[in-house]
């Protein structure tokens, strides 16, 4: 349920009962309405009876006024009976426009006014005129009739009187029954309408409550997850190989894992809200310079960053450990940087293992050379020994100098190929300049009987001289090994072309000034590299060739033209007519010399 439902119940809820109560009072109003006009009939009805009860007291008094009147003949009798009739009319009057009567109280009030105009006609006023006139009313039959007249008179108002009461009685009972009426109708409205009120506010309060359920349980169940997948992040950090620590975006340590706390000597309560620099000390094995902190190095690049080559971690205790580390972005929605986590790990021994695996591979170079030069120093040493024989058992004095010629140029071959031999193991401290096309011109020497043996065609293009500055034993190292695995690849009646082409200060590649320096070239013609091969080329230890291979090579060759600032490529196709490899390596004349590298 979201808010706007919500909401809308609310105002259901606060609706329902003002609509409910606004009914009842109408419903009410109606009732009370009913009622209050039916009280009106009984005071109709009230003034109707007081009226005639008026009328009934002035008749009488005309009557005894009357009668006083003939006993006495005394004027002073006759005044109530004049009072009593002079007021009559107007009472009458009164009586008719009296509101509400009916015809059959008009009926009995028209036979009344006529009974006592005939009673005042016919007996009053001869009566009065006779006594005026100083006679004596004595007439019985007169007096009958007189009597009988307002005896009649005295009927109907008892009956007008005993109608209008019996109209009363009705009316009171009619308002009676709307008051009882008035009663059930509100005991029914209240209990209808609130029950379903209840009803409604329970059903209303039941949808609510349902929601709110429903989210708690939402809620419940990503609580469960979150602390499910934290425990699980926790797991995974715990034990985990590498170090571990996030950072906060201010780059404030925020967590460590085992192993970052045993790398770095810090204890997570001792590191929490550091910066990163305090615990994770950096600095560069041969400068000593201080190494930009990671933290700081992924919020100015925006992405995931690795550690230069060659850091040390100074630990708490100042001990020291060569690490390998990469910092990564944590992002927030907006994907801002919210903060850093830093893996690294302790590659103190896998420098070592690297070490003693350079040392190996160039114990088998040599190895391999050494039987290759012991084959290249036998045959001229052979040469020599021949001249020699030849030169004892009596050669003529020029041919012993054309001998002599001859075990010279052998002996000096000899040279050659020893001091090739000492290249390859001699070390210098330092980068000396170092002529390619003379390099390649003694390694090429030193396989030209293994490629003779195995068939292989070398061709050159050496141009007169490119010199670039270098460690010459490990430019010997690489070497060897690309012309041997180009010569391996080629195999017998194949092809290996050796170059080299310069570049010079002025050269230029896509408007971006190039360093100056030569590439040299080793392609052969050989089956190629099947796809699937190709990415694992320079890994230590792959090889294709078995027992014969160390699979060292490239993983060396790459190192150490890396530490020159060189670059190294390996191109091949496999096609059926156009298959052979490149391998292109691309050196500086003057290379800032990766000084950690070797
Ligand atoms: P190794 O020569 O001891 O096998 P390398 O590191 O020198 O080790 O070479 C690794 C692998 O690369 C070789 O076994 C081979 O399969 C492949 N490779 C290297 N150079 C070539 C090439 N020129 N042509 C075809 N395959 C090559
Ligand atoms: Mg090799």
């Amino acid at each position: 349920m979201n808010l706007s439902q919500f909401n809308r119940i609310l105002r259901q809820v606060f609706l329902l009962p003002v609509i409910a109560l606004l009914l009842m009072a109408v419903a009410l109003y109606l009732q009370i309405r009913g009622a209050n006009s039916t009280v009106n009939l009984i005071q109709e009805s009230n003034a109707r009876i007081a009226q005639v009860s008026r009328i009934e007291k002035l008749i009488l008094n005309e009557e005894s006024g009357l009668r006083g009147y003939e006993n006495t003949s005394d004027n002073r009798f006759l005044q109530p009976y004049l009072a009593a009739s002079s007021s009559l009319q107007a009472e009458f009057d009164r009586m008719q426009t009296l509101p509400g009567l009916d015809s059959v109280e008009k009926h009995y009030l028209d036979d009344l006014i006529e009974k006592h105009q005939l009673w005042q006609d016919a007996f009053a006023l001869p009566v009065i005129a006779t006594i005026r006139a100083g006679g004596q009313v004595r007439d019985v039959d007169l007096n009958l009739r007189g009597k009988i007249m307002m005896d009649d008179i005295r009927q109907d108002i008892a009956d007008t009187t005993h109608n209008a009461e019996q109209r009363r009685s009705a009316r009171i009972e009619l308002w009676r029954r709307q008051v009882r009426q008035m009663e059930w109708f509100l005991l029914a409205l209240a209990l209808c309408v609130g029950i379903s009120i209840g009803l409604f506010t329970l059903n209303r309060l039941h949808a609510v409550s349902s929601a709110y359920k429903t989210s708690l349980d939402v809620l419940g169940r990503r609580a469960e997850e979150i602390f499910q997948s934290e425990q699980e992040l926790r797991t995974t950090l715990a034990s985990i190989g590498d170090g571990v620590i996030t950072c906060d975006a201010a780059g404030r340590v925020q967590m460590m894992n085992p192993v970052a706390v045993q790398l770095t000597g810090w204890t997570q309560a001792e590191a929490q809200g550091q910066p990163l620099e305090a615990i994770f000390h950096i600095v560069n094995e041969k400068t000593r310079d201080i190494v930009e902190n990671p933290v700081a190095k992924v919020k100015r690049l925006n992405r995931i960053v690795g550690l230069a080559n060659h850091t040390v971690l100074i630990r708490k205790d100042k001990t020291e450990l060569n690490i390998a580390d990469s910092g990564a972005p944590i992002r927030d929605r907006t994907d801002g940087i919210a903060g850093v986590v830093m893996v690294f790990r302790d590659i103190t021994l896998e420098r070592k293992t690297q070490d003693a695996l350079l040392a190996n591979e160039k114990l088998a170079v040599a190895g391999r050379l050494a039987a290759t030069i012991a084959h290249e120093i036998h045959n001229p040493l052979d040469s020599v020994s021949n001249l020699l024989y030849l030169m004892r058992n009596g050669a003529s004095k020029e041919e012993s100098e054309q001998f002599m010629d001859m075990a010279e140029q052998e002996l000096a071959r000899v040279t050659q190929i020893s001091r090739a031999m000492l290249g390859l193991y001699r070390e210098s401290k330092a980068p000396v300049q170092v002529d390619l096309k003379e390099m390649l011109q003694e390694i090429l020497l030193l396989m030209e009987h293994r490629f003779s043996d195995e068939r292989v065609t070398i061709h050159t293009d050496l141009p007169s001289s490119v010199s670039v500055d270098a460690f010459p034993a490990e430019l010997r190292q690489v070497f060897t090994n690309l012309i041997a695995n180009a010569a391996e690849a080629a195999g017998p009646g194949g092809e290996v072309r050796v170059s080299i082409t310069p570049r010079g200060p002025d050269a230029y590649s896509n408007g971006i000034k190039q360093e100056p320096g030569a590439t040299v070239l080793i392609a052969d013609n050989g089956a190629g590299i099947p796809d699937d091969v190709r990415p694992r080329l320079f890994q230590p230890f792959f090889t294709t060739k078995g027992e014969r291979g160390t699979g060292l090579g490239l993983w060396v060759s790459r190192g150490i033209i890396t530490k020159h600032g060189g670059s190294i490529e390996l191109d091949s196709d496999t096609g059926h007519s156009t298959h052979g490899t490149v391998v292109s390596v691309f050196l500086a004349t003057k290379p800032t010399i990766n000084a950690g590298g070797d």
